[in-house]
């Protein structure tokens, strides 16, 4: 008996799906980063407590001893031109690095002045009181920031825009040089970071160190 073979019936090929359409991938678009928003210059008011110390004034000096009659005079106009002339302010710019923080000290004007008095009269005593308020600057420097007196140098860092506005604002302005216009005066970060990495007299500096 034959039996007829059934042709096989071919199934129909699956209809092969149509490639779905998708639409064409439109090219990324990048948002510019978000700016980190900058919070507002803060300026705040110290109290700095500088203290005379006679070994520091004689070593900034280059004196091994000081008479005792000028001793006598050093003393209590320290304690004055700290009373009278002193201004101390912390300055925070949230667009500078690290915290933002720095300090501004500075002796008025009349400081300056009695000095060159006393200058004119006798240049040693002059000289004498012009260390004088160079120990007291660095000495108020060291009491808010006190990492200061281990270096024994204040960093200076390149001020911020909105800083010189602070600076103007306190009545002081700043020379290219990186002074202010005021004779016995200290700008450095606060709290202390970075060392002379980030002084701008670096590349003058005998001193600089890699710290
Ligand atoms: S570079 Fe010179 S001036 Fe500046 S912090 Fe260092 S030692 Fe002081």
């Amino acid at each position: 008996m034959t039996t007829t073979k059934k042709p096989a019936t071919k199934k129909p090929a699956a209809a092969k799906a149509a490639p779905k359409k998708t639409a064409a991938a439109k090219p990324a678009i990048k948002k510019p980063a978000a700016k980190k928003p900058v919070g507002p210059i803060q300026v705040d008011a110290l109290d700095a407590h500088p203290e005379f110390d006679l070994f520091t004034y004689c070593e900034l000096s280059g004196e091994t001893r000081i008479e005792h009659d000028l001793l006598e005079e050093l003393e209590p106009r320290f304690d004055t031109w700290a009373e009278k002339y002193l201004r101390a302010y912390k300055i925070t710019d949230p667009a500078a690095p690290g915290e933002g923080g720095h300090i501004i000290l500075w002796l008025e004007e009349p400081v300056e002045e009695e000095i060159e008095g006393i200058w004119q009269d006798s240049p040693g005593a002059g000289m004498a009181f012009h260390n004088l308020a160079i120990h007291m600057v660095m000495s108020a420097a060291q009491n808010v920031v006190p990492e200061l007196a281990d270096k024994g140098c204040a960093p200076l860092p390149k001020p911020t825009a909105g800083i010189l506005k602070a600076f103007e604002k306190l009545g002081l302005i700043w020379n290219k040089e990186g002074t202010v216009n005021r004779q016995f005066a200290v700008f450095t970060r606060m709290p202390y970071s970075e060392g002379c990495s980030i002084c701008i007299l670096r590349p003058k500096c005998p001193n600089a160190s890699d710290d």
